[in-house]
């Protein structure tokens, strides 16, 4: 968060304004500075990273039960972005190198209703693009990114948002970059962020013209005001982190029952997550490991478990190859907390817990 007087200082115009949300100064002003933090052409702000997704899809217009190919290993909000649409998810392998979508996988589950990829960077950790994209063009299909994890990271040179057909950030409490709650999605032309405003505010396009339907999406000014702030310390908060980040590889590398991902592809990243494997020359398993840290006042998160793919709501559904890699990875993965205000000495004991508890 910002320093307290700040943020209560810069919220003050609004008691003469009253001007509250609509889309009003805050809004636009954010839309703009963000859009050049991220390194993209144009972005429309949300309410929320999940009606970012939400609405993304919804933009391209695809028929109803059209097949979207994406990964089980994520959050909730991507699959639900995709059957809140009416669209059938259809679910990819991912690779166990980096827990991103194997590209390999992706042209054997094209069918005559597939009409978009939609990966995950997940943990920040970058996609093979150019293969997903070599794949889009000879099968006519839409790329949407779910890029929730990788804010602020560039890939050769550009904002990850730069690619595909579009790309979604969250700006929830919980990421690196914080709006309270908020999101947006990366436009890469100005029809779609007109679109994108259409269906983020009711379909009004004047005060007597509702020209299309549409939701209520938009990001309010206490929420733009928060981001306005958040976005002037965020190359310091990723700073930190980084330092968070390599104490905890101090304590952890070279160990043989902890793997890593491989993060090579990311020149920027942003340490939104500290991800780890436990992998079978643990002593114990990773529930044992995650019940430990608990026990001594750490809560370390197993994040993506279980796949999206086997929640309650989707089980058994929409499953057309094997996911043996991510239900492997969704077992052994465990999130270490990571955090601008965590102290060292807290992960250098967490790290113990760990050595100990793996043997
Ligand atoms: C956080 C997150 C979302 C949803 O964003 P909200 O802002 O919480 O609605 C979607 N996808 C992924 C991968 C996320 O981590």
């Amino acid at each position: 968060m910002p320093p307290y007087e700040e943020f209560i200082e810069a919220i003050k115009p609004l008691w003469d304004t009253h001007m509250l949300t609509n889309m009003g100064t805050y809004h636009r002003q954010l839309e703009k500075e963000l859009a050049a933090f991220l390194d993209v052409p144009e972005i429309s702000l949300t309410v929320n990273g999940h009606m970012a997704l939400e609405l993304a899809i919804q933009s391209f217009d695809f028929p109803e039960g059209s097949e979207i190919i994406t990964t089980p290993f994520t959050f909730i909000s991507t699959t639900h972005a995709i059957v809140r649409n009416k669209l059938n998810p259809v679910f990819c392998d991912v690779k166990k190198s980096d827990g991103t979508i194997d590209e390999t996988k992706i042209e054997e589950l094209i069918t005559e209703k597939t009409v978009a990829i939609l990966p995950v960077h997940v943990y920040g950790n970058f996609c093979n693009v150019e293969e997903i994209q070599r794949i889009a063009d000879k099968y006519n299909l839409k790329v949407i990114y779910d890029a929730a994890h990788a804010f602020g990271e560039t890939y050769n040179g550009k904002g990850i948002g730069n690619y595909g057909d579009a790309s979604i950030f969250s700006f929830h409490a919980t990421k690196v970059y914080n709006t309270i709650e908020g999101g947006a999605v990366v436009c890469k032309n100005h029809e779609k962020y007109e679109r994108l405003k259409d269906l983020k505010n009711f379909g009004i396009r004047g005060e007597e013209l509702v020209a299309s339907v549409g939701a209520n999406a938009k990001m309010n000014e206490f929420c733009a005001i928060m981001g306005l702030l958040n976005l002037k310390y965020v190359d310091d908060v990723i700073a930190t982190r980084k330092e968070k980040f390599e104490e905890y590889m101090a304590g952890l590398a070279g160990q043989k029952a902890i793997s890593f991902f491989d993060f090579s592809k990311v020149s920027q990243r942003n340490y939104a997550y500290f991800p780890i494997l436990i992998n079978k020359h643990s002593k114990v398993s990773r529930d044992e490991i995650y019940d430990r840290l608990r026990d001594e006042g750490y809560h370390a998160r197993k994040y993506f478990y279980p796949l999206t793919s086997d929640q309650a709501c989707f089980k058994n559904k929409y499953i057309k190859n094997d996911l043996d890699v991510a239900r492997k990875l969704a077992k052994q993965i465990l999130l270490l907390p990571i955090y601008d205000t965590l102290e060292l000495s807290d992960i250098d004991k967490m790290s113990d817990i760990l050595t100990k508890a793996i043997g």
